[in-house]
């Protein structure tokens, strides 16, 4: 795996595996990589020829009160994994500057009134810094695919709205949810936790599931989501927000849906929130 760290060296690498012919396929992370994040990279190595992976704990997308210097960077783990995977490309950037440089005009996104509903709401700004820093990226290297986990339900979303305005020769894929046995979504900020936390927190997934087959026996919405918060509220998990949606992620008010749907949640566990969804 070629590793570049600054804009340079990657534009020289990105120069040399244009000559190569296929497509190219870029999988945007914060790194901590998981199982979740290598799923992508495999999906990536099955759509394109030639895969990407981005590092970049993007300052832009954490609010002044989170987790930005303590977000968990293991660069030398994260390498080995991506080897490992065969990724052909890793850029890693040195500082902020290398993606976002002083002399260079800053192009902000904006993310619109969805952007500011579901994680939005509770984390105002955030998906304005996830567009500007996912739009930079693309800009930069220009792939033919990128990939996204549905885990990140309304960033995925978003995404698709932006690039096909700015981006629209650019394929998205979504890749499906990573689990661990007990349910729990694969997540960096899942190293927070306590095992006792951990265990708690697979009542997320669990409330889904129960909240799905509720909608299926027809129980009333507001019935369900009620329930739900009670129950999560019951396992030490604070609801941020428990929703049923559409896949566009415009609200479902009732039980009348036929088209495809999406229960989604945020919870806080002490101070480490967990979002999780279900498509159905
Ligand atoms: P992050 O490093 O958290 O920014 O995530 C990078 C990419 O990995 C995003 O597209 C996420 O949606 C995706 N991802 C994170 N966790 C999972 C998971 N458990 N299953 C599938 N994709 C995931």
């Amino acid at each position: 795996m070629i590793i570049a760290r600054t804009r340079k060296d990657l534009n020289k690498t990105l120069q040399r595996f244009s000559q190569k012919p296929g497509k190219l396929a870029l999988i945007p992370t914060m790194g901590n990589l998981h199982d979740g994040h290598l799923s992508l990279i495999r999906l990536a190595k099955l759509n394109a020829v030639k895969t990407i992976a981005t590092i970049f704990v993007n300052p832009l997308q954490f609010g002044k009160n989170e987790d930005y210097s303590k977000y968990p960077r293991t660069e030398k783990v994260d390498i080995q994994k991506l080897t490992k995977e065969k990724c052909d490309i890793l850029f890693i950037p040195t500082d902020k500057n290398e993606v976002f440089p002083e002399n260079e005009n800053l192009k902000k996104i904006e993310s619109g009134k969805l952007g500011d509903e579901l994680c939005g709401k509770i984390r105002p700004g955030h998906f304005n810094g996830v567009l500007t820093v996912v739009n930079k990226i693309f800009e930069i290297i220009k792939p033919d695919i990128a990939i996204f986990g549905a885990k990140d339900y309304q960033q995925q979303i978003l995404i698709k709205q932006m690039a096909e305005n700015l981006h629209p020769s650019l394929s998205l894929l979504k890749a499906p949810i990573i689990r661990s046995k007990n349910g729990v979504a694969l997540s960096s900020r899942n190293n927070y936790l306590s095992e006792k936390e951990i265990k708690l927190a697979s009542n997320l997934f669990k409330c889904l599931e129960n909240s799905v087959s509720s909608y299926k026996k027809n129980i009333r919405l507001c019935e369900i989501i009620e329930n739900a918060k009670k129950f999560l509220i019951s396992k030490n998990l604070d609801p941020d927000y428990f929703e049923l949606r559409d896949s566009k992620l415009n609200s479902i008010k009732d039980n009348n849906f036929n088209g495809k749907k999406i229960f989604l949640s945020s919870v806080k566990i002490n101070n480490t929130r967990l979002i999780d969804n279900i498509e159905f």
